[in-house]
């Protein structure tokens, strides 16, 4: 099949859009509703790092590389809007449910495609950016945390999945009940809790991990992709229980506890 076949499919498959300029022109465009911020993000999903063509089919993949960006998305509380994909691969790979599974995904959310690039590699090479809108100066943020916080995450840890589902829902209610500081957890709760904890200029005290089923407590800290969201709140703020469990306290101290002992960051950390 010749590119352009292969883009008028892709186009078919992407459906309905809320942009002014989709696929087809050199580049997309998306008039901003007043009042809203636009959020963006960009995400690999790489063969041999995040997946092997041993382990997951292209249709897993295709949900995989856009999860990652949506779970971006759904850790600042935003409503996704598009999302552009390049895919590098070789020549038998099945480009098409690639593209039908990732935009099943994309249409939970009313979410279009708006673009990409195409070309071919001796590997898989999936880079997706997300765009996303929430209401303006409501994003939640990393560097919002509050000394006297409580902490919570969303789900159980330590069980990574062929096809995540990202956040987005819990993210958006999180959001409209005043949460101010938020992330997803891609890397392991030690590594990405310190990061929060950094860019809030704050500590933390754990004293409670929701573990998944069949996994270590060691797993749940520091295995990663989760994709599950990891914010605090003010102890005033009512969490109901069935959106997430409440494992700690943020603290002044520059320091990471669990049960009073310090909490090494042994997250996945690419450049380590
Ligand atoms: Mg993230």
């Amino acid at each position: 099949m010749r590119e352009t076949d292969l883009i008028d499919r892709i186009r078919r498959l992407a459906g309905h859009s809320p942009l002014i300029r989709g696929i087809g022109d050199d580049c997309a465009i998306l008039r901003p509703r007043l009042n809203e911020d636009l959020v963006f993000t960009s995400d690999f999903a790489l063969e041999g790092r995040h997946f092997t063509l041993k382990t997951h089919t292209a249709a897993d993949i295709g949900h995989l590389a856009l999860a990652r960006s949506l779970s971006d998305i759904a850790a600042m509380g935003a409503e996704p809007v598009f999302c552009m994909v390049s895919l590098a691969m070789p020549r038998n790979f099945a480009v098409q449910r690639f593209f039908k599974s990732l935009l099943t995904l994309a249409r939970e959310y009313e979410m279009t495609l708006a673009g990409g690039d195409l070309s071919r590699f001796d590997k898989v090479v999936a880079d997706v950016i997300c765009c996303g809108r929430v209401p303006r100066g409501k994003a939640m943020l990393r560097s919002s945390a509050k000394p006297g916080d409580l902490i919570y995450v969303t789900g159980k840890l330590g069980k990574p999945r062929h096809r995540p589902q990202p956040r987005v829902a819990a993210g958006l209610t999180l959001r409209r009940l005043g949460v101010k500081a938020a992330m997803d957890l891609s890397d392991g709760l030690s590594l990405d809790l310190a990061r929060l904890c950094r860019e809030s200029n704050a500590g933390a005290e754990l004293s409670f991990i929701p573990i998944a089923r069949g996994v270590t407590l060691d797993q749940a800290l520091h295995g990663g992709e989760d994709y599950e969201l990891l914010f605090t709140a003010s102890p005033k703020l009512k969490i109901p229980k069935s959106l997430a469990t409440e494992i700690g306290r943020i603290t002044r101290f520059r320091k990471i506890l669990l049960d009073g002992r310090p909490l090494a960051p042994k997250g996945f950390d690419h450049f380590a």
